[in-house]
């Protein structure tokens, strides 16, 4: 029986199914503290508890599934040891950061390339598939006989593959279980604790909210890994529609980004935006598309005339093998949605996958194309059809059950029907029609980029013992693939980091006093529910810290903040634990707005490459500003500092990444 059945069988809603004890509290001491339990942290607590600690892992959702990459995964990028790889981890860690021109975590790249195909290794042995040991595409330009693996992107380099990763959470879940990591599920961390309450000092623990009994947890731990992911929900939602626009998810909100904020870490890149508005998309690949899974699609328009492949430079492609090639021969791809924004001039040409003829938006406005394009799978052999529906699609996130089963069942077949794409402004169809349908957004609008927690060779935060993993909390942070092998390597760094150190002492009045607030609206009875004040917040920021940024704009983004904090913060009510702690996410929006905005008000020139524009500030990319500003508060102070994006090859460090690695990445 479905919610409405039920309601109109009963003329009721259902009754809240859990005990509530709002604020009964539970203490849990560990070694190392998971906080996030998506692909990255799982991986972090299979680390750490391979490395001899006791840990536990608390997720907002059920870390079985959760995460934007708990339904699986097609692409595993940065797999630069395989076998077959012509790439090195030095290549795939200077490349990254030249495409950005620094803004982009080199260090963080080169632990990937180092690790990233031993990390694609423990999976197949815990069960997942990353070889084609059916046969099923023997002759395939994409397979390599011998080792039967499959490669994306770049048919030549061969360091990202395509994986059957449709059950990547549950296989590593699985060995979490069986190793004995303690999982705590439905559990929103909202705030860190640090030695002594004092920001910026060494980290001993974390609390949260239950979301089902409402009831409070206290972690306390020796290390701790923030393996939070994303979250675009402080710039829009919309989850009547499709739940964020479904590239993140509700419970993806950048709380990791916050906790880290208020306790006195260092964040940078903060003042990048991002590209895509949370909550007003198509579900992802969900409409036809030439690009990322779809990559390789044939496309037509309305009338069934073909549009073609192009390299980055517009020459067209007439051979299938070269649109899986580089644009210039010296060069390789990449990746594609790995966190790199390519921004940098010339970068996206040489590093960047092919795409549609580029002039597909002139020929459409011409009337020599007409909308809508639609991908036609017919055009394709069996073999390559097969890799694209059924390989690809069929294990890329969130579209097995509701993308491929679905159109399966309602009778879809690839080898007979067209896909209808996006229709969108025809500048952008050459590219990504399709991911999510839109990519800017309205004009004025909110969208986190890159930004994230300062790293060293440790992924260690300037927070003593804690550490960062995954896709959004690591500034320059990547994708699923990496996000799994910074997992791997930070729960390593937490093991050691609780080996040499024992529990530190938090503050009872830091806990007394965030707990009194996170039960805020439990107690005030008030007028303004979890939606509208989200709502609200998000307005904030798409007005005051959106498109149009300057020095008076962004300080009365911070009084609006402030401000609707006292007032309406003040004035909200609850109705369940599931209520109250999309309230306590809320609140958080209020540091993490804050933060965004600090960090836009402290670079005083405009940027391309970090998609960053001062209307008082219009100078762009200016030599003098070339760098990372650190952003941390001290004392409640906002303290902006200054640091070459290059910081991580010159002194403490070496030039010699190498060197680098072997001397900080406690290797066994
Ligand atoms: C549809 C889709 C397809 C994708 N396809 C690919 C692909 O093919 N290849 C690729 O490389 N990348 C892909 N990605 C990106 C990839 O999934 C992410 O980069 C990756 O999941 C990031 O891992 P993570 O562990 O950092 O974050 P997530 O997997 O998002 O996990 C974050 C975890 O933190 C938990 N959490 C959040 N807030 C709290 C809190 N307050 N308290 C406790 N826990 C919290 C969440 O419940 C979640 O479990 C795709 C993403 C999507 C959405």
């Amino acid at each position: 029986m479905n919610w409405h059945e039920y309601v109109n069988a009963t003329g009721k809603v259902p009754a809240w199914p859990y005990e509530i004890n709002y604020g009964r509290e539970h203490v849990i001491k560990t070694d190392v503290l998971i906080i996030g339990g998506g692909v990255a942290g799982i991986r972090a607590a299979i680390s750490a508890k391979q490395h001899g600690a006791t840990v536990a892992v608390a997720d907002r959702g059920a870390a079985k599934y959760s995460g934007a990459g708990g339904a699986g995964v097609d692409h595993w990028h940065g797999a630069v040891l395989n076998p077959c790889s012509k790439i090195t981890p030095r290549q795939y860690s200077d490349v990254a950061m030249y495409c950005d021109d620094g803004y982009c975590n080199g260090s963080m790249r080169y632990i990937v390339g180092k690790e990233g195909w031993d990390t694609l290794l423990e999976l197949e042995k815990w069960g997942m598939q990353i070889r084609d040991v059916k046969d099923e595409f023997v002759g395939s330009i994409f397979r390599d006989d011998e080792t039967k693996l499959m490669f994306a992107y770049d048919v030549d380099n061969k360091h990202c593959l395509r994986v059957w990763g449709n059950n990547i959470k549950r296989v590593a879940f699985a060995e979490a279980k069986r190793l004995g990591v303690d999982i705590y599920d439905r559990i929103c961390i909202f705030s860190l604790l640090t030695e002594g309450g004092v920001q910026g000092a060494r980290v001993c623990g974390a609390l949260g909210v239950h979301d089902r009994t409402g009831e409070f947890y206290i972690f306390r731990c020796k290390a701790a890994v923030v393996a939070t992911g994303g979250g675009s929900r402080i710039g829009g939602l919309a989850p009547e529609l499709n739940a964020a626009s479904a590239m993140g998810d509700l419970n993806l909100t950048g709380i990791g980004h916050t906790i880290g904020w208020k306790a006195g870490a260092q964040l940078v890149m903060m003042e990048q935006a991002g590209t895509y508005g949370g909550g007003f998309g198509y579900t992802p690949y969900s409409m036809g598309n030439s690009d990322n899974t779809y990559q390789g699609a044939p496309t037509v328009d309305y009338n069934g005339k073909p549009i073609a492949f192009a390299t980055r430079y517009g020459k067209l492609l007439d051979d299938y093998r070269d649109v899986f090639r580089t644009s210039n021969p010296d060069t390789f791809v990449l990746g594609h949605g790995i966190g790199v924004s390519f921004l940098k001039p010339g970068s996206a040409n040489d590093y960047e996958a092919t795409h549609l003829d580029p002039k597909i938006g002139e020929k459409v406005r011409s009337g020599e194309f007409k909308m809508p394009l639609y991908n036609d799978f017919t055009d394709l052999s069996d073999l390559d059809r097969r890799a694209i529906y059924n390989l690809m699609l069929a294990h890329e996130g969130k579209c097995r059950v509701p993308i491929f089963e679905t159109w399966n069942e309602a009778g879809f077949d690839p080898a007979r029907d067209l896909l209808q794409c996006v229709i969108t402004t025809p500048d952008t169809l050459y590219a990504r029609p399709g991911w999510v349908g839109i990519n800017a957004g309205p004009n004025n609008w909110f969208s986190p980029g890159s930004g994230g927690y300062l790293t060293d060779w440790r992924l260690q935060s300037t927070i003593p013992g804690l550490f960062v993993a995954g896709g959004r909390p690591i500034f320059g942070g990547g994708c699923h693939g990496e996000s799994h092998t910074t997992g791997r390597y930070s729960g390593r760094q937490a093991a050691a980091f609780a080996r040499a150190n024992d529990f530190a002492e938090a503050n009872p009045e830091q806990i007394k006093k965030e707990k009194d607030a996170a039960y805020t609206p439990v107690n005030n009875k008030g007028d303004i529910g979890w939606k509208e004040l989200n709502y609200a917040i998000a307005r904030v920021m798409a007005d005051y810290c959106g498109h149009v940024k300057t020095e008076e704009v962004l300080n009365l983004g911070l009084k609006r903040l402030a401000d609707m904090r006292e007032s309406e913060g003040e004035r909200t009510f609850v109705n369940n634990p599931h209520e109250l702690a999309r309230m306590v996410e809320d609140y958080s929006f209020f540091d993490l707005g804050q933060c965004y905005i600090e960090a836009a008000k402290a670079r005083k020139a405009s940027s391309n490459i970090l998609r960053f524009t001062r209307i008082d500030y219009p100078e762009v990319d200016p030599e003098e500003w070339h760098k990372l500003i650190p952003l941390s508060l001290k004392d409640g102070e906002v303290v902006a500092g200054s640091l070459d994006c290059w910081f991580y090859k010159k002194g403490p460090y070496s030039e010699d990444l190498e060197s680098n690695y072997v001397k900080y990445a406690e290797l066994d």
